[in-house]
């Protein structure tokens, strides 16, 4: 039988389908791997390097001695959860590599590397017009299994171009965009956060808060309970350009929330619960050091090392990974259609490999 099936899988390239039936994609902007996998860092908790306005008040929510519990004090769901139930990519301290393949190093090629599994040259900034590529959520949308469950819901204003929002023929919300519209704006909840999005004071005139975006996402899921989705929070992009250290922290420490919050009412919703497995990743790392922890771009060094975590029931309890492996963002795409047993891989040559690692049990034998 399982000699049959390796022979089927190589054959076919089909994806053992596991429990898998949606996925969810989960990017917090530039948030550094350094800050997942060691918590804060001591000497950007100041007031020059880090532009840390309170720190008494900044060291006693996240600063620890001990590594471990100082990452568990920044990302609580990643370290109580997602490490003992989930696996995670990119500690360097552990020789586990997670990187980036576009040479940019920022956001509108990073964004193209996750979602079409490939570095596209030609996009080159990120006023860059709507994308050539086909994403692999338009790739997905575009199968019946998929008409209408395929959704992006984002804080920056440049999702509707990286997605092609014209051409994808699914709904992508971002920016300070009202949320819904119509039919959907009718329920309290919905009319709340569209007034929310309308009145708040624009820190960012084309970058919303993350928390009313997570608003947003959670009436959408209850609303129409998409199988396909993506999530952008921008805030950990946003205060490091700020060069505000306390506000990185915060927000990173918000967004673990935010993904807990998401889990968890999806996993108590029928068409969710066991059948759901999460993405979570960054578009780009950034630099180290007194200033440059703040920049990332192709003269950044580090800007390239990113992270991935991934829960979900088909996906082992891996834990943090403390191998020599490499994987790379354009391994996410590929990854997000194989938990759902489709093949993007041959549909797109030139995409990365899924991480096999991640994948149920019989695709991770047949690909070995
Ligand atoms: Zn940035």
């Amino acid at each position: 039988m399982a000699l049959a099936l390796v022979g089927l899988l190589s054959a076919g390239n089909a994806h053992a389908q596991g429990k898998t039936r949606n996925v969810v994609l989960i990017v917090t902007d530039g948030l550094r791997w350094q800050e997942v996998f060691r918590g804060a860092e001591r000497a950007l908790v100041s007031r020059n390097a880090g532009g840390v306005r309170d720190t008494t008040f900044t060291l006693r929510t996240f600063w620890r001695a001990d590594v471990d519990a100082r990452r568990r004090a920044l990302l609580p769901f990643f370290w109580e959860r997602i490490a003992t139930q989930g696996t995670l990519f990119g500690n360097q301290d552990q020789g586990s590599v997670a990187a980036i393949t576009n040479t940019r190093r920022f956001s509108y090629p990073g964004y193209n590397e996750i979602f079409t599994g490939a570095f596209d040259p030609r996009i080159d900034s990120n006023d860059y017009p709507p994308n050539p590529n086909v994403t692999v959520f338009e790739w997905l949308a575009r199968k019946p299994a998929y008409k209408g469950k395929v959704a992006a819901i984002a804080t920056w204003d440049a999702f509707r171009r990286i997605f092609n929002r014209e051409r994808a023929g699914f709904d992508v919300i971002d920016s300070w965009d009202e949320p819904f519209r119509g039919a959907m704006a009718s329920t309290p909840r919905a009319a709340m956060i569209n007034e929310w999005y309308r009145t708040s004071v624009r820190m960012w005139e084309n970058n919303t808060f993350d928390a009313p975006m997570h608003a947003a996402t959670k009436e959408y899921i209850r609303q129409k309970k998409p199988r396909v989705l993506f999530v952008g929070y921008g805030e950990t992009d946003e205060w490091a350009h700020a060069g505000m250290y306390d506000m990185v922290l915060q927000s990173a420490h918000r967004v673990d929330g935010f993904i807990r919050d998401l889990w968890d009412t999806m996993q108590a919703m029928p068409e969710y619960r066991g059948s759901t497995t999460f993405v979570i990743t960054t578009d780009h790392g950034r630099g180290s050091g007194a200033t440059t922890w703040r920049d990332h771009g192709e003269d950044v060094d580090g800007a390239e090392n990113i992270w991935i975590a991934v829960l979900g029931p088909d996906t082992p309890a891996g834990g943090e990974m403390r191998t020599t492996g490499r994987v790379t963002q354009s391994q996410v795409a590929a990854t997000l259609a194989a938990l759902l047993g489709e093949d993007y891989l041959t549909a797109t040559p030139g995409a990365g490999a899924p991480l096999t690692s991640v994948l149920p049990p019989a695709s991770r034998a047949a690909r070995r």
